[in-house]
């Protein structure tokens, strides 16, 4: 149950005056990987999905299933199943019967129909439900019967649009185990629509950064966060640290001083912004009276400007320079328990692994 999914070239424009919503978007989805479409309100996320789906032609490329064109075939024949926001469930039929649906309108009989569901509603951990209404369900529980009966469905594919997005954080966090225990129980190919960074991180091994109808990058959830295609990459991921300077012999030279870069990225002589998580960074208190010559080697010295309570941990703002505008900022997320008061001198210190850089 389990397919290559390819869209090569495809663009999607619903009228000539405005903009594409799809701008020959090409992404490669592996069988049995989960990608997380990732972007701003408006960026296309759910028209690819639409397209994929074959519920929005498109204007043109291809949609490729396992190497075969599927613009021919209607959204029922392309082995994909879908989840939306909402269930979406019948009302009138009970919980199993909305779960045997789509092997009755193949035709089998009732009874097999019914043993098949009760299995994919163990699969969502609602074995013994199958006997309620679906008016009785809360939101998550509806939420499972749905995504239970499409995998009823035996799809190749699952596309899933935002189908959290309606729930509270703790039912969210649930589902995305759902999702891991269905992977490793079925292995389908899923594509899922999310506009929560962290979300598509929980569930996805790659993650497509959508902008404007155009795929920005295509990687891993490490490489989308840690060495990100461009500055708008770095910004949609929460990217917070950008430091413009020049790459000369492989360093990265700025007001922050010369940063090394792994060989093996384009490390070729010319600008560049260096960008570095601010989860990443390192930060050694040293105290108000501290002087650059504190530092150690590899550690350059600055001054706390700010202090933000994200939870348990916190983000500092810290300055680097005698004042002006030449001066660089970073932010620095702490792990829970670190004090450091704005004024602080700190050393800083940027992981060699968690540099990289952008050209202008
Ligand atoms: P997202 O899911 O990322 O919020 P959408 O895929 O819904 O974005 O929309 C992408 C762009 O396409 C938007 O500019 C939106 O207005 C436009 N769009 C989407 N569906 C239609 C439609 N049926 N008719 C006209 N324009 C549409």
């Amino acid at each position: 149950m389990t397919s290559h999914l390819l869209l090569d070239a495809v663009s999607k424009r619903f009228s000539n005056d405005h903009a594409p919503a799809l701008d020959a978007v090409t992404l490669d989805v592996a069988a049995g990987s989960c990608t997380a479409i990732l972007g701003p309100s408006g960026s296309g996320k759910s028209t690819i999905l639409r397209v994929m789906a074959g519920l929005d032609p498109v204007t043109s490329g291809q949609v490729l299933v396992d190497g075969v064109d599927v613009a021919g075939l209607a959204p029922e024949r392309r082995g994909m199943g879908m989840v939306f926001q909402r269930p979406l469930l019948f009302p009138h039929l009970g919980v199993l019967d909305n779960v045997a649906f789509a092997d009755r309108v193949r035709g089998v009989p009732r009874a097999a129909a019914r043993r098949n569901a009760e299995l994919y509603l163990d699969m969502v951990q609602l074995g013994g439900y199958g006997r309620r209404s679906v008016r009785e369900l809360s939101g998550g529980q509806e939420q499972r019967v749905a995504i239970a009966r499409v995998l009823a469905a035996r799809p190749r594919v699952l596309l899933l649009d935002e189908p959290f997005s309606a729930l509270d954080p703790e039912l969210r966090s649930d589902m995305h185990a759902l999702i891991d225990d269905i992977r490793s129980a079925l292995a389908p190919t899923i594509v899922l629509v999310t506009h929560d960074r962290d979300e598509a991180s929980a569930v996805a091994d790659r993650i497509a950064v959508l902008h404007e109808g155009e795929l920005l990058q295509h990687d891993t959830v490490d490489g989308v966060y840690t060495r990100p295609a461009s500055l708008r990459v770095a910004r949609l991921m929460g990217g917070l640290n950008e430091v413009p300077g020049m790459i000369v012999d492989g360093t990265h030279v700025s007001g922050l001083g010369r940063v090394p870069l792994d060989a093996g990225r384009d490390v070729s002589d010319g600008s560049a912004t260096l960008v570095v998580r601010q989860e990443a960074i390192g930060v050694r208190a040293l105290g108000v009276r501290a002087l650059p010559g504190d530092a150690a080697v590899g550690e350059v010295v600055g001054r706390v400007t700010g202090v933000r309570n994200l939870g348990a941990r916190r983000l500092l703002t810290i300055v680097f320079g005698a004042g002006g505008a030449a001066d660089i900022e970073l932010n620095a997320e702490l792990p829970p328990g670190q004090g450091v008061e704005v004024g602080s001198r700190v050393a800083v210190t940027l992981p060699r692994a968690a540099v990289s850089t952008v050209r202008a």
